[in-house]
């Protein structure tokens, strides 16, 4: 079970006031070895808390993070920097993390050259090879980041991450700043890559069309707690969770069938200060009297699958 409280500062009026805001509310969350897993859901429910966690960037404040049956955070140091290694993260905004004054070559080759996974004498053919896996030509790697577009700046940061030889990708809104089209050449990639280096993926975005063909299973997250996990194929072809279904309204490209539900309306409220009970009970149309002071707890509704709402328990 994972949580994570932070403090934030807050401002009303003055003073400046520190409060606590539970990003992350007592997650359990497993991966297994090959599977895509789609974690969706609004800015701010945690996804991205809990993706970093997942990726060993943030420690959680209670609960462990487990890889292949070990506790992260109880590894030796060389341990637990291969752990780190296997994990990588990639992040909607690859500018921002690719350094402006490091041309390619050195952006893909020098974490593999430092952790010794390749000499310097074979670093450039195997920069080449990264670069290729990841759909860019090798003779661009003498540029600077400012001198590709977009897609192809999401190319290098995957071909950085690939260089590492990672098990798993944390991919938090991989696609979301770029064009329809690129995001389809993108998402295709990572398909690709799965199949070639039988990668495991935390997918994470708020847009439940973009993991449609791509999760194995889609958990959604709504104010810091899961409320619906199941195979995706079940996610989309029968969701279980209110939330879930005003989610596949709100996506344009899916059939109409499924567009027939309720699109939710309403801001996410704050995580400084959640609704009692069924923290959606504010947003939600199936809302009743137990919902505001009752948390519905996750059960199992089916084989594999979970859900979170009072409504299952009427079943
Ligand atoms: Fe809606 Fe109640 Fe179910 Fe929450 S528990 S999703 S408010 S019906």
């Amino acid at each position: 079970k994972l949580d994570f409280a932070g403090k934030v500062l807050k401002r009303l009026g003055a003073p400046i006031r520190e409060e606590v805001v539970h990003a992350v509310d007592g997650v359990d969350l497993v991966i297994a070895k090959g599977e895509v897993v789609g974690l969706v859901g609004e800015s701010g429910c945690g996804k991205s808390t809990l993706g970093r966690m997942v990726a060993g960037i943030l420690p959680p404040s209670s609960g462990t993070v487990m890889r292949q049956g070990r506790d992260i955070a109880g590894l030796a140091p060389a341990a637990a920097r291969e752990a780190k290694l296997r994990t990588q993260m990639i992040f909607q905004n690859p500018y921002a993390s690719l350094n402006p004054r490091m041309k390619v070559a050195e952006i893909v080759g020098e974490a593999p050259r430092v952790h010794g996974i390749v000499s310097r004498a074979d670093c450039a053919d195997y920069v080449d090879d990264q670069l290729r896996r990841a759909g860019l030509d090798p003779a661009l790697k003498a540029r600077y980041p400012h001198q590709f577009s977009g897609g192809q700046r999401q190319r290098i940061g995957i071909a950085r991450a690939l260089a590492v030889k990672p098990d798993v990708l944390v991919c938090d809104e991989a696609v979301a700043a770029l064009d329809v089209s690129i995001q389809a050449q993108i998402l295709n990639l990572f398909m690709k890559l799965r199949r070639e280096l039988d990668l495991t993926y935390l997918f994470i975005s708020h847009d439940l069309g973009v993991v449609e063909h791509l999760s194995d299973r889609v958990v959604i997250m709504y104010l810091g707690r899961v409320v619906e996990s199941a195979p995706a194929v079940e996610v989309f072809g029968s969701p279980n969770h209110p939330y879930t279904q005003s989610l596949l309204a709100a996506v344009p490209r899916i059939e109409a069938r499924k567009r027939a539900f309720k699109v939710v309306t309403g801001e996410i409220p704050s995580p400084l200060n959640p609704p009692s009970g069924c923290h959606f009970h504010p947003r939600c149309p199936h809302v009743m009297a137990r919902c505001r002071e009752e948390r519905p707890a996750l059960r199992e509704i089916a084989p594999g699958r979970i859900s979170a709402c009072h409504l299952n328990d009427a079943h």
